[in-house]
């Protein structure tokens, strides 16, 4: 086929790739704009696949607006279990919910199609070209599509950032959900070198009689799986479900190309600590709707117009602190089980719990981690993992300076 001269289907201002957060909530802030979208989810039904934790900050519910009842559960109490099964119960101010993702996405996904979005579901994407400077041309698995814009909302492992030679660096996860008495309060994320990449989790959904379970590691992930169950004394006979999935785990990668933009989990968009991305993406989709209802109206899909109305702004606010979830994670991976139980014994013993208490934020790190900054204790604690772990220092100032 001679590719500029083609065919089309559809003909239709931006295309979204995905079907599920980033891709939904993109849709219904572009809709509300009165930008002319459509969305190609490969699955037939929105939500599903489950594959989530489902705990988010209470910020969501200040960014969006989604029925109570989505909302299973919130969470006072973060439980940190060091590799030698010490533990310390950490509260503060933050009360993270727990959702019903299937649901969550589902919500959204309707409500973009209330407000006229064409999803065009069970189709693949597979590839895109420019036509000229203001058309691309979508290739899906039934049909042809021209747009001024092409959002890759498609996830971990985006074929739109393919398109463009770019690929996240991804960790396989596990999950189960398993009846078991929990404290319906209190999550739980337990650290062991042989799920460093991120910690193990329980995260109660109800009434404490059903927990979400999971980690995600790349050494051999069902094995590292089985072996958490044993320590959580679980048996497979009290599981009621299991899900998979995958984390991209890193720094914010490029997110926009001409007449291209990515969003979500497709850019990296997750905190390196927990693996947790919808505040995130929620915060990006609010910067790129208006970035790209400008661009239609100024006709412009240039790499430079996008970075300076998107990608540079969503550097300046979340990819700021991206940098610092990631600089904790390597931290974290270095720590020994002894070193775990010196910071909880500084914890317990010293000033840093009011600090903690006070300032910490699951998403946004910077402000409590200048408070720390101003506490002797803590300087000296970073001085001695400074001098320890010295061979990381450049790793670190080079993410920092990125
Ligand atoms: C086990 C696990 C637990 C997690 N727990 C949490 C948590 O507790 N809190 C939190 O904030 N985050 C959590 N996350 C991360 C969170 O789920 C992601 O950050 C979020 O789902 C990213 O949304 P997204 O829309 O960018 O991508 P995705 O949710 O991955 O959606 C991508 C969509 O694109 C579709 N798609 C992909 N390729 C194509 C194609 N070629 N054509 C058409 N459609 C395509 C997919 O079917 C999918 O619907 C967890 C992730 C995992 C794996």
């Amino acid at each position: 086929m001679e590719k500029s001269k083609v065919n089309f289907d559809v003909d239709v201002d931006v295309c979204i790739i995905g079907g599920s957060i980033a891709g939904n909530y993109l849709a219904c802030l572009l809709a509300e704009k009165n930008v002319n979208c459509i969305v190609i989810e490969e699955h037939y039904e929105l939500g599903k696949p489950f594959q989530c934790a489902g705990i988010i900050s209470q910020k969501i519910l200040t960014l969006l607006d989604f029925p109570d009842d989505i909302i299973l559960n919130r969470v006072h109490i973060a439980e940190i279990v060091a590799p030698n099964l010490v533990s310390i119960k950490m509260s503060g101010s933050e009360s993270p919910v727990i959702i019903d993702r299937v649901r969550f996405d589902a919500y959204f996904g309707c409500k973009a199609q209330g407000l006229g979005v064409k999803y065009y579901l069970g189709e693949k994407y597979l590839k895109h070209w420019a036509l000229s400077k203001t058309d691309v041309i979508i290739k899906t698995s039934k049909r042809i599509i021209k747009a001024r814009m092409v959002v890759g909302a498609d996830g971990p492992f985006s074929k739109v950032a393919a398109h463009f030679n770019q690929k996240n660096y991804v960790i396989p996860a596990v999950q189960a959900r398993f009846e078991m008495k929990y404290p319906i309060d209190q999550t739980s994320m337990y650290f062991n070198p042989r799920w460093k990449e991120l910690f193990g989790y329980v995260v109660p959904e109800k009434e404490g009689s059903v927990c979400r379970v999971g980690l995600a590691t790349k050494n051999h992930p069902n094995k590292a799986f089985q072996l958490f169950l044993k320590k959580l004394n679980l048996s497979s006979v009290n599981q009621i479900d299991r899900q998979g999935g995958a984390l991209p785990v890193g720094l914010l990668a490029p997110m926009v190309f001409q007449n291209t933009v990515l969003i979500g989990d497709s850019a990296c968009m997750v905190k390196a600590t927990t693996g947790g991305g919808i505040i995130m993406l929620v915060s990006a989709a609010k910067i790129l709707a208006p970035a790209i209802s400008l661009a239609i109206s100024q006709k412009n899909f240039s790499h430079n117009f996008l970075y300076h109305h998107y990608e540079r702004k969503v550097r300046k606010s979340i990819g700021r602190e991206l940098k610092l979830h990631y600089i904790i994670r390597i931290l974290l991976e270095a720590l020994a089980p002894h070193e775990f139980n010196h910071f909880f014994h500084l914890y317990t013993t010293t000033s840093l719990q009011n600090v903690i208490r006070e300032y910490a934020d699951m998403d946004f790190p910077l402000k409590v981690i200048k408070k720390l900054f101003q506490e002797g204790t803590f300087i000296r604690y970073i001085f001695y993992l400074g001098f320890k772990y010295y061979r990381m220092i450049p790793k670190v100032f080079s993410i920092l300076f990125k």
